[in-house]
């Protein structure tokens, strides 16, 4: 099946991925030097920020697209906000950088974002219910 014209950015972002891999492979090389590795890693930077500008703008294409054909905007708003916050979550539960505390009453390692603050200490929700 022939590729459909505005989704070749797919190509763009395989380059990219590739040349990640291909840098990362580099920088394990003493031979190449850190500031040629520095500026290898803006040049890609910059080429993933012209990567992401373009599919935003076929995102918009597609946006005004199902607009004309009769999709309502609202019911366009109410999807995309029923996709982001799910997709947020998921990232912050994968991210291992979750600030951990001990509980002032058993003593147990458990996540900052699950504990109270009472007047004998930060403890967590299992100590704070009982
Ligand atoms: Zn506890």
């Amino acid at each position: 099946m022939a590729k459909v014209g505005w989704w070749d950015g797919d190509w763009a972002r395989t380059t990219a991925i590739n040349d990640q891999s291909h840098m990362l492979d580099a920088l394990d090389q003493s031979s190449l030097g850190m500031a040629e590795s520095v500026q290898k890693l803006f040049q890609l930077d910059r080429r993933q920020g012209r990567d992401i500008a373009r599919l935003e703008a076929k995102v918009e294409v597609l946006l005004e697209l199902l607009v004309e054909a009769g999709t309502p905007r609202e019911e366009i708003a109410r999807r995309l906000e029923a996709k982001f916050p799910a997709q947020e979550k998921k990232t912050e539960e994968s991210g291992s950088s979750a600030l951990m505390v001990t509980c002032a009453s058993c003593q147990q390692e458990v996540p900052a974002n699950g504990t109270f603050f009472t007047e004998t200490g930060e403890v967590c929700d299992a100590c704070y219910a009982s």
